[in-house]
């Protein structure tokens, strides 16, 4: 094998289901439903089966997905939404949409998931300052493991405050064989085609507990409609999934255990293989990831980089700059004694090739690279 390793290689995976994607597409164009064909219902059904959640409706992508319960909760002007810093800019992006106040919370460095220490520090604080009303925490699934659901459901209840798993990344994970809407009021995915399940174009989903969120969130989603056609009960928006990308999306869970299976196991082969040398990822007790990402730290980042690129091995960032170090973040508050976790970890992570399909010599290639970067 020469030349460079894929990072994430979505063509091992087209190959293997090449023939039903391509009947599935078939049958949308044969039938003509574009948009909320059957295959929309069917995989909101699947998706329902597949994570225990009694509600599930699909949407655009995983930022509407975040924004979908936000609205259906009226979260607006004065409220606090609990994010960590150390993710993707969409968990905290649509919070000041509706003029709510992101307020940052640390990362425990073991997992890079949010601290529930540092969470409860930081609702005291918003409580004693008294500007802002603590309403939600948003919890994420970093690079596919559950966030400490236990602790964070705990604490959204002692403070009366809801809990969203923004599991963009990780959907399938599970905590004591539990998906995180065991504890979660909304979880939230998206489809996004390198995500763990992801569909050939954009789309996400938000699965939720109570049947009234569903209906308000159903309702947001197709610009506020109310019980007729073009009658309107509230501002809604246009987040409808494509049907073509359910169907698509319908194919791929189907093999989609399988995969996580093989991502499992790709990461024990990664730890047996360099675990001497690095820190590898550390998954909370009783934790199954599904592998987003495969993150280890180094000290010199830069150089472990470029001697992996000339070794024909590509890598990534996730995340060089925490959300409230970039300026349009940096405006909202962060918990008690500033996020020392999150700035340590934006410094030092990198992550390295993954995928369902990551084994034999291309995974042999990376060992083999990071060992000789490393020593
Ligand atoms: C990818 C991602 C999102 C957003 O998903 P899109 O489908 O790209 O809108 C949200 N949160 C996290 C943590 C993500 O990784």
């Amino acid at each position: 094998m020469s030349g460079m390793v894929p990072f994430i290689d979505l063509e091992a995976q087209r190959a293997r289901i090449q023939a039903e994607i391509e009947t599935a597409v078939a049958s949308v164009l044969r039938d003509g439903r574009y948009i909320l064909g059957p295959q929309v219902q069917e995989l909101e059904g699947q998706l329902k089966e597949f994570s225990g959640a009694p509600e599930a409706l699909a949407c655009a992508n995983g930022t509407d997905a975040l924004m979908l319960p936000l609205l259906a909760w009226g979260i607006g002007q004065g409220d606090a939404v609990f994010v960590p810093s150390f993710t993707f800019a969409s968990t905290a992006e649509v919070v000041p949409w509706l003029q709510a106040s992101p307020v940052f919370v640390d990362i425990e460095p073991s997992t890079y998931n949010m601290d529930p220490d540092h969470l409860e520090s930081a609702i005291e604080a918003t409580l004693a300052e008294g500007r802002l009303r603590p309403a939600v925490i948003i919890a994420v699934d970093l690079f596919g493991q559950p966030a400490n659901y236990p602790r964070l459901a705990a604490i959204a209840e002692k403070y009366g405050l809801r809990l969203i798993s923004d599991s963009a990344q990780g959907f399938g994970c599970t905590l004591d064989d539990k998906h995180p809407v065991h504890w979660a009021d909304a979880v939230t995915i998206s489809f996004y085609p390198a995500k763990p399940l992801g569909c050939y174009g954009d789309g996400g989903a938000v699965l939720a507990k109570a049947k009234e969120d569903y209906t308000l969130m159903k309702s947001f989603h197709v610009h506020g409609e109310g019980a007729e056609r073009y009658e309107y009960a509230r501002i809604g928006m246009n987040s409808r999934l494509d049907t073509i990308q359910a169907a698509i999306l319908l194919e791929k869970l189907k093999i989609f255990s399988d995969e996580i299976e093989a991502r499992n196991i790709a990461a024990l082969r990664y730890a047996d293989g360099f675990g001497d040398l690095v820190k590898t990822p550390q998954i909370i007790d009783g934790g199954r990831s599904v592998w987003a990402q495969y993150t280890i730290e180094v000290d010199d980042r830069d150089g472990f980089r470029k001697s992996l690129a000339d070794q024909g091995v590509p890598t990534a960032v996730y995340y060089p700059i925490p959300l409230h170090k970039q300026a349009p973040y940096a405006v909202y508050p962060v918990g008690p004694q500033g996020l020392n976790a999150t700035e340590n970890a934006a410094g030092r992570v990198v992550s390295l090739p993954m995928d369902g399909y990551l084994g034999g010599e291309r995974q042999q290639r990376v060992i083999d690279a990071v060992r000789n970067a490393l020593s």
